[in-house]
């Protein structure tokens, strides 16, 4: 296994870390319907995928 030899400084790694922030979840509007849902998920409301309707969605 590979060992590091020098030791990086804070701000080395620091800066290494500016990209590591959480970003938040990305919400899309369903285009069958317009509520709002995960993108490549099945429509909760719906049951749309894409521009098919893949399950028919239960009432009530
Ligand atoms: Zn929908």
């Amino acid at each position: 296994m590979a060992v590091p030899r020098n030791r990086h400084s804070n701000a080395r790694k620091n800066s290494k870390r500016s990209h590591h922030a959480k970003k938040p979840k990305q919400i899309s509007k369903c285009g069958n319907c317009g509520s709002p849902r995960l993108p490549h998920t099945l429509c909760q409301s719906c049951g749309a995928y894409g521009n098919r309707i893949m399950v028919e969605a239960e009432k009530g």
